[in-house]
């Protein structure tokens, strides 16, 4: 079986636009479509797509004529249509939605800039972005042009930086980073180059998918002049792989940029194992790698996008083993009210003795691990990298505790609650009772020796 050839298309109502044209991304952007009318002249629309494309307070329509011409005309369900056409269903409402679901803005010390991990952060430079998606997790900025930053906002961004030496990686994204106008974009690259201590620099973007015409050599060229540099693309469906798009991804792995692929779990679009099977092996042959494949959130507008979360599960249960590794995304739940991404897959350990754990495989295949039972703990001590780890505020967690940091962690108010309202008698008076020995000592820097009578137990509930 030959591969499958990427097809390209063009919508008939494009048929008379000359290649030059079509090729020039500002062409592209000034010829997007978003009006219900504007967008008939290229294939009927449902009751429901009118009716939304005619509500008050839409999230912003906008499509390029190049990513129109993916939509099969004469298919309401198309993947393709699904996330760039508005239905009736965006308008209603569901339980625990919410205008920011990963409260991003509450993680914001400075407006547009979100420092949730320890190491790194994520800077909103645009609100616009070539097309729009129905699912947007960042709707309640994105697509409003008065809602754009300014130039006191990055100053304020990038003084930020500065001052915070944890911060290693800097991912941009917004809206579309590769919509703002070049010399913006090189600007704001190049300041952060200038900050000693970050290390990468990451890019978000959407417009190779909507817009690969914009991902051209001087683009390229330019962005190849601040390595170490990695870009993440997003594709949900494999129909948005084209030869334009293969090609955009080519010009940015020659620039030596490392590309990943970032998809959201859609229903009626991607909610299937073999569709993303075929997604994950057509973007190794473009030279992209899936990263993450992300639970829709919460959002407003985005309720009728959402699978049950087995759903992700199913899927990685029909991708790891049966595909090349490299082609496996990890499935992230982001934590609504600011949790975070945490990873979700299925189960593979089964269960562990003292030296021993049964595993079984993708195929059902179930052996034993025999383990080691003369294993000599790593040492800390001796150890370069534990001695002059960089420890970050915040950045302990669960590793933390296996580290021996503390000895619990602990929800807001859970001494409270216990304290049952009893008073400090004879036999819970003397806190020394309660501190274990070892745990949570600082170590005594040139010997490595752990003191056992120092902070025993850090309280985690407040801020870092
Ligand atoms: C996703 C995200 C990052 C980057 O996370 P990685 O797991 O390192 O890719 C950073 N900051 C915020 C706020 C994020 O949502
Ligand atoms: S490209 Fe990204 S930021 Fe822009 S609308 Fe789509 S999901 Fe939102």
């Amino acid at each position: 079986m030959s591969p499958r050839v990427f097809e390209t298309r063009r919508a008939r109502a494009f048929g008379d636009v000359p290649e030059t044209q079509w090729n020039d991304w500002r062409w592209q952007l000034s010829h997007r479509l978003n009006t219900a009318e504007e967008i008939e002249r290229i294939f009927p629309l449902t009751e429901s797509e009118r009716t939304a494309l005619n509500a008050s307070d839409l999230f912003r329509v906008d499509i390029t004529p190049y990513f129109i011409s993916l939509i099969r005309p004469d298919d309401p369900a198309d993947p393709i249509r699904r996330q760039v056409i508005p239905t009736a269903a965006e308008l209603v409402p569901f339980t625990a939605m919410m205008e920011d679901s990963l409260a991003e803005d509450r993680h914001s010390p400075v407006p547009g800039l979100v420092h949730r991990y320890p190491d790194r952060v994520l800077m909103l430079v645009t609100t616009q972005c070539a097309s729009y998606c129905r699912y947007c997790t960042r709707s309640r900025i994105v697509g409003d042009a008065s809602a754009q930053f300014s130039r006191a906002e990055f100053d304020a961004m990038f003084d930020y930086i500065e001052r915070t030496p944890q911060i290693r990686d800097v991912l941009l994204s917004g809206g579309d980073p590769l919509t703002l106008a070049p010399g913006l974009l090189e600007e704001l690259i190049a300041r952060l180059r200038a900050i000693e201590h970050v290390e990468i620099i990451r890019i978000g973007s959407r417009v190779p998918v909507f817009l690969p015409m914009r991902v051209d050599d001087a683009l390229c060229s330019m962005l190849a002049r601040y390595h170490p540099l990695w870009l993440n693309i997003h594709v949900n469906h494999p129909n948005e792989i084209t030869p334009e798009l293969a090609a955009a991804a080519d010009r940015l792995s020659r620039a030596g940029i490392p590309l990943g692929n970032q998809s959201v779990l859609l229903a009626g679009v991607n909610d299937c194992v073999h569709i993303q099977r075929r997604l994950v092996q057509d973007l190794l042959r473009i030279r992209v790698r899936p990263y993450y494949l992300y639970q829709c959130d919460l959002v407003e507008g985005a309720g009728h996008f959402r699978t049950p979360v087995a759903k992700g599960i199913e899927i990685i249960e029909g991708l790891r083993g049966h595909t090349s590794g490299f082609a496996v995304p990890q499935y992230v739940v982001d934590a609504p009210g600011g949790g975070g991404k945490i990873p979700l897959g299925p189960n593979y350990l089964l269960s562990m003795s003292d030296h021993r754990t049964a595993l079984r495989n993708y195929e059902g295949y179930i052996s034993v691990y025999e383990e080691p039972v003369d294993y000599t703990a790593h040492d800390p001590a001796t150890c370069p990298d534990c001695c002059d780890k960089r420890t970050e505020a915040g950045q302990s967690g669960v590793s933390g505790l296996l580290e021996g940091e503390q000895l619990a962690i602990e929800p807001a108010g859970w001494e409270a609650i216990h304290a049952r309202g009893g008073s400090k008698h004879r036999l819970n008076r003397d806190e020394e009772k309660w501190q274990p020995r070892g745990i949570g000592a600082e170590k005594s820097s040139a010997a490595g020796e752990t003191p056992v009578h120092s902070v025993l137990r850090k309280k985690t509930s407040g801020k870092p």
